[in-house]
This record gives structure tokens, C-alpha cells and sequence, in this order.
């Protein structure tokens, strides 16, 4: 427990209901401060973090607030604790405890700490592909998505939402040690805009709970449905942030860069090279242009060899390989 948190609690709401998955859901105390009819139907969520964070988010006007231990106390977490009746004397000594706390951690260490992330909600009313009831137009698109995208139910918890706005997007949780700490939600409809509906935390690298120890090298690339075909870990981008390398780094395995074959791919080459890490560049067809292509063209088993077997660490090799790959 934190003083935060230890706050939080003291003002919620005493009508609240909780979810299996540790939510606390109750009447939001934020939308009418934002333009929205009050909340009758229990729209406000909060989570408590093993870390002492917490997380609020609101279904019904979307405001979200949120604090994690060496974070600022924030102006929308301030907002809230207003909202819900704490007193400002109450909120100001609160803000002052995080302060000099903070100051304090700083005092000793400035060295770059390893990220922590906050859990939080999927889309509302987002279920399991697999409970899925309700087949529609939208829920079938997204099963005809995932087929023709070579996705299987068992890879990870695929997720779908009837509500409007999700309904045509495939939404693939982010975990982080069992936990769910943001969503990529992938549209099913060909140019759609935008292709993804992301929430996401800095720092954040998809599918670390799955490389286990009995792996030997973890397979890392830029998204996270190609990371999925592999059992990989993808970065969600091109660039890999210091936050991000300090969790690869922590797997203690060979990593294994497998970049998209564009201009951002190079760079990520030199970053990679940079950092120590293997690249791979398997001798696929001109056209293939990820890991998706190569598994819709070889399927996932000769992917995922052609990645082992093309691994390169020496910088010389790799940047030979790299004039091949981006022409
Ligand atoms: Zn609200």
C-alpha cells in the first residue's frame, strides 16, 4: 500500500462491486465535471498495483488517472480525489508525501530504473473470442480476419467487443507478468483508419511472459501479431528505447532482431548492432516483407527455422546481409 492508494480507497465511492480480475467498479465521480450526464451504471473502474500504483479509468466519459510509485502526483489524480470528496488539505498533504519521496529515491539512485506498468481495462464489454455468442456481421469479420491471417485461438487470448467503435478490431491484450497492461486493437477492415487502436505504457515490450526459460534466444520484431507467429516479443515500432533494451536484456537469452524490410528496419539494424543483439534476415522472397508474409507463404514452422538459422552477431555479417535485405 501507498499513500495514494491508501487515499484513494478512503474516498471511493461506498457502493462499489469487484471483478474477478481485481477491478473495483462503481458510479464514476468524472463525467458531469466533463460535459457527460452523471454515471448511474457503475462505469468507473480502479485498480490497486502490486507496486502500490493505481489506475482509474472511466467507460462512461473516458477520463482516466493514474500514479505509480517515483511518478508525479498528477493534475487529473488531484482532479479525482476532488471529485470524489477529498478534501483539499487532505489531497495537498498527499502530493507533498510524493514529493519529498521522490525526491528522496532520486537523492540515492539516478540510475535508469527498470519500468513498471499499470494494469488496465480492455474495450468495454470486450470478451473472449473464443466466448463469443453473439456472430454477427462484425464479430465473423474479425473470426474471417483471423483465419485468413493464419491465427489461432490458442495462441493468446484474442479478445473481441461488440461496442461501437471496436467492433471491427481484433483486440490482442498486452500482459506483462499475468497482467493486463494495455491493448492493440487491430481492424479487420481493409484501410480502415486508424489500422490500430493502441494503449500502451513507455517501455513496454509484447509477449515477454512467454519466453520461458527453457527458450534459448527470444525472437524480437516491430508488431505484435507478427511476434505472436513466432512466440516472439515485439516492440510495437521500429525503435527499441532504453526502458525496452533493460527488459530484453533481463531475459538473459540471445536476442534475435528480426526487422520489417523498409527504411525503418535499417535503423533498427544499427540499434540492434548497437545493443549486441543478433539480427536475422532469412533469404525469403523479394516480396515478403515481414514475419506475417513468410508465414502465410512457409507457414510458421520453416519461419521461424529460417529465423534461427539466419541469425546473425557479428556486425560485419549482419550489415553484409542488410545491403541484400532493404534493396
Ligand atoms: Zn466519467
Amino acid at each position: 500500500m501507498s499513500v495514494v492508494n491508501e487515499t484513494v480507497l478512503t474516498y471511493l465511492p461506498a457502493k462499489r462491486k469487484s471483478t474477478p480480475s481485481g477491478w473495483l467498479s462503481f458510479n464514476a465521480p468524472c463525467c458531469h465535471h466533463n460535459g457527460n450526464s452523471a454515471d448511474t451504471r457503475g462505469r468507473g473502474g480502479l485498480i490497486s498495483n502490486p507496486d502500490g500504483g493505481i489506475s482509474y479509468h472511466c467507460f462512461n466519459c473516458g477520463f482516466k488517472a493514474s500514479w505509480q510509485p517515483g511518478r508525479q502526483f498528477s493534475h487529473k489524480l488531484r482532479k479525482l480525489l476532488q471529485w470524489m470528496g477529498a478534501p483539499d488539505d487532505v489531497i495537498n498533504k498527499v502530493a507533498l508525501e510524493v514529493m519529498r519521496e521522490n525526491e528522496g529515491v532520486e537523492a540515492k539512485t539516478r540510475i535508469a530504473e527498470l519500468p513498471t506498468f499499470n494494469t488496465v481495462p480492455l474495450p468495454e464489454d470486450a470478451i473472449k473470442i473464443t466466448d463469443i455468442t453473439n456472430f454477427n456481421k462484425f464479430s465473423m469479420a474479425v473470426l474471417e480476419y483471423m483465419a485468413a491471417r493464419n491465427l489461432n485461438v490458442d495462441d493468446t487470448d484474442y479478445y473481441w467487443s461488440p461496442s461501437l467503435g471496436y467492433r471491427d478490431r481484433l483486440i490482442i491484450p498486452f500482459y506483462f507478468e499475468g497482467r493486463i497492461v494495455g491493448w492493440t486493437g487491430r481492424s479487420v477492415v481493409p484501410d480502415k483508419k486508424p489500422k490500430y487502436l493502441t494503449e500502451v505504457q513507455p517501455g513496454y515490450v509484447y509477449g515477454l511472459d512467454e519466453q520461458g526459460y527453457n527458450k534459448v534466444f527470444a525472437i524480437v520484431c516491430e508488431g505484435q501479431i507478427d511476434a505472436i507467429h513466432v512466440e516472439g516479443c515485439a516492440l510495437g515500432g521500429s525503435e527499441i528505447s532504453d526502458q525496452q533494451a533493460m527488459l530484453l536484456n533481463r531475459l538473459q537469452k540471445q536476442i534475435v532482431v528480426v526487422p520489417d524490410r523498409d527504411k525503418a528496419g535499417s535503423k533498427l539494424v544499427e540499434r540492434a548492432i548497437e545493443l549486441g543483439y543478433s539480427v536475422a534476415m532469412p533469404d525469403w522472397s523479394k516480396e515478403i516483407n515481414d514475419i506475417g508474409d513468410a508465414v502465410h507463404r512457409y507457414g510458421r514452422l520453416y519461419t521461424l527455422h529460417s529465423i534461427a538459422t539466419s541469425a546473425d552477431e557479428s556486425p560485419l555479417k549482419i550489415r553484409l546481409r542488410a545491403k541484400k535485405w532493404f534493396t
